[in-house]
């Protein structure tokens, strides 16, 4: 009986872990050192290639080559991810493109770097970017549920030091604190979610406390990797939150399953707005009517597509990279043909740090001073009167 009242409550205790202290400001906090960083863990998450050959058929001889490659950079896969392999015999999924390492990760080009868009020497803070006029770029983990191919962000899954510590994120905090025109923060990382909940919290709640900032946003592929993640205890977390908005990596319309949109509705529910940021994947979505799916059925259940990025000259993703005229090409087949509301803006994050470039369709032809020439997305010209200004 004894022995069961403990049970029963040290199950409790997980389930709802004591509140964090809000009141105590950001540089006053170290009574959360105890929290630990990291959580939830998936089930038989997928690590090693021979746990990876239980699922897919590989021969000795690939065996051999990918655990080179894991080496190199390692792997891990939720369960349900891999599940969403539509025929384990096609090497060319664009699933399992996204999930299980290849060859040609090893095959560097001299374009790439381990950071292309140079965050490391341009953070001002250990784990903070300010690279924009009124927004910075925080990265709470080096941590993912399942670690994509594609990552620009692949520096951290080695990196020793890939979790700031509380310490250093009241150090970035103090940062931003001292500079008020920064009114936004992107929560990033790594996967914020794959944060014990209470350090999430404890983070955006030491985030909301500066006045300054007006709109925390939380960069994540949880709903698309590990639908199970967004459970009730982080809806009660994240609700309290009301300036928060959620970006997330759908890459693929076969993601978009009924599991992932119950997640994205759990956050819908939460009043939480959903954005998509996709990235241009050779052999994964680098087709108009696979994108014009993918975009629809994010319509569907409500997330905005917001970018499409240029995948990143990162090491060991040279055969994902496409021309950056597809990506306009793909917007072209885009604009007009389906419903604006499903138009991501297309991006190239430009090297050394310079940030974002959208590119488009061009739809002006000429610029006289009383008539501009344009065309529509059927290619007719008109010619419109330009007012004078
Ligand atoms: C992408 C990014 C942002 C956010 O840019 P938006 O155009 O507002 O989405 C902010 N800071 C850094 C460093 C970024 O890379």
């Amino acid at each position: 009986m004894e022995n069961e009242k403990l049970v029963k409550k040290t199950e409790q205790k997980s389930e709802e872990p004591p509140e964090p202290n809000f009141e105590e400001p950001p540089s006053t906090k170290l009574c959360l050192k105890e929290i630990p960083s990291s959580t939830q863990e998936v089930r038989h998450p997928i690590a090693s290639i021979e746990a990876l050959a239980k699922y897919l058929p590989l021969n000795e001889q690939v065996k051999i080559a990918l655990k080179q490659v894991i080496k190199s950079y390692q792997m891990l896969i939720t369960p349900y991810y891999l599940s969403l392999i539509k025929d384990v015999m096609d090497p060319h999924d664009p699933i399992r493109r996204q999930c299980v390492p290849s060859l040609e990760e090893i095959r560097e080009n001299e374009h790439e770097t381990m950071d292309p868009l140079a965050e490391e020497k341009t953070s001002v803070t250990p784990f903070l970017v300010h690279r924009y006029p009124d927004r910075a770029l925080l990265l709470v983990t080096g941590r993912c549920f399942m670690y994509c191919r594609h990552c620009t962000r692949k520096r951290l899954w080695k990196a020793k030091n890939a979790e700031p510590s509380l310490r250093e994120i009241d150090q970035a905090l103090r940062y931003v604190k001292d500079k008020p025109q920064i009114r936004e923060i992107i929560v990033s990382g790594g996967d914020p979610l794959t944060l014990h909940s209470e350090r999430l919290d404890y983070i955006l709640s030491a985030i909301r406390q500066i006045k300054s900032v007006e709109v925390m946003r939380i960069g994540t592929r949880t709903p698309v990797v590990n639908p199970q993640r967004i459970d009730a205890m982080l809806c009660r977390i994240l609700e309290k939150y009301e300036n928060l908005w959620i970006n997330v990596q759908f890459n693929h319309p076969a993601e978009v399953t009924p599991q992932a949109a119950e997640a994205c509705r759990k956050l819908q529910r939460c009043g939480i707005p959903l954005s998509n940021q996709a990235v241009l994947l050779k052999g994964v979505n680098d087709n108009p009517d696979v994108m014009k799916q993918l975009m629809q059925k994010l319509q569907a259940i409500r997330v905005r597509p917001y970018y499409l990025y240029q995948c990143d000259p990162v090491v060991g993703a040279n055969h994902f990279r496409t021309s950056v005229y597809q990506g306009i090409e793909i917007i072209e087949k885009l604009r007009g043909h389906t419903s604006g509301m499903c138009i991501p803006t297309f991006v190239v994050d430009g090297t050394e740090g310079k940030g974002k470039i959208p590119l488009g369709p061009n739809y002006l032809i000429s610029l006289a001073k009383d008539q501009v020439t344009l065309r529509n997305y059927k290619n007719e010209v008109i010619q419109y009167y330009n007012p004078q200004g």
